[in-house]
């Protein structure tokens, strides 16, 4: 490896996920979830010390799920990129570590599914090679959702051009993307769910396979706390009425079931599963093999 950051990885029946990381960042709970900070001492029993740290700030990790289902091998989400404007040091050699933990040539990813388009999901689309701008991911359909990228485009309130111009145009341009309902089948294992609220056409990842089940949950939640509180909002969420109830309906239909958690933005061990306690649901996290 080209970094010192183990690899997290779930076998989910047949399927194969790894996590890839390319930065986890300490963000102070008022910057990102506003109404966090109160509620910490609560939950600190399962909040600490790797998703909350001893300070009360948020471990936030920024990192791509490689997905092998079937013949297919998809990413989930491209991270930050070298050109975005977040405050966090480069991270040139992502594209390296990606191709290291696929065993492959980057030329061999087959889908890339894009949550949302937020700048940290979206930054590692295109790349630059001597001076010129061109796809990380020559061979691959680029998927964005149908409501996604409507919302998103040039005359919609929501359009970042700092985003969509580096990162979402080009792929367009180029006639690598496919504008896809918010529930489509990308294998007969791996579905997309639609849980809109952080944006319009915000999208989570179910994976079902020999009776194993998993979901990625994109931006749907920034910390676990939010599965506890799911009237905590991120200062990123577009519509907070709309993500709280995604939120709420989520963990109806998950809690206390064996469905595995990937957290988008968890810190390692980044997974866990919905649990009912006394004192609500929590995140309870689960054995991973390191
Ligand atoms: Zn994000």
């Amino acid at each position: 490896m080209g970094n010192d950051v183990k690899l997290l990885h779930w076998d989910i029946g047949a399927v194969k996920v790894v996590r890839v990381e390319e930065h986890v960042i300490p963000v102070p709970s008022d910057e990102l979830i506003p109404e966090m900070g109160k509620l910490i001492e609560k939950h600190s029993q399962w909040l600490k010390p790797w998703a909350v740290s001893e300070d009360d700030e948020i471990l936030l990790s920024i990192h791509s799920f490689l997905v092998m289902s079937e013949d297919t091998k998809i990413i989930v989400d491209t991270c930050i990129g070298v050109s975005s404007q977040m405050p966090v040091p480069p991270a040139e050699d992502f594209p390296e570590r990606l191709s290291e933990a696929l065993g492959t040539s980057l030329e061999n990813i087959d889908v890339v599914l894009c949550t949302h388009l937020h700048m940290d999901h979206v930054g590692w689309n295109m790349r630059e090679i001597n001076g010129e701008s061109v796809p990380t991911f020559p061979n691959a359909r680029y998927l964005f959702s149908k409501e996604e990228i409507e919302q998103s485009s040039s005359d919609s309130e929501n359009y970042d051009p700092t985003v969509m111009e580096p990162s979402v145009q080009p792929i367009i341009d180029l006639g690598l993307a496919d504008f896809v309902e918010s529930d489509h089948e990308i294998t007969s294992e791996v579905r997309l769910v639609p849980t809109p609220g952080h944006t319009p056409g915000h999208v989570s990842v179910l994976i079902s396979s020999e009776g194993e089940q998993a979901l990625i949950t994109g931006d749907m939640t920034h910390s676990p706390i939010q599965f506890a509180e799911p009237a905590l909002c991120s200062s990123f969420d577009w519509d907070t009425t709309m993500s709280t109830a995604t939120r709420k309906a989520i963990i109806d239909r998950f809690v206390d079931s064996e469905t595995l958690f990937l957290g988008t933005h968890f810190a390692p061990p980044t997974s866990g599963l919905l649990r009912s306690s006394e004192t609500g649901v929590l995140f309870s996290i689960s054995e991973t093999e390191l």
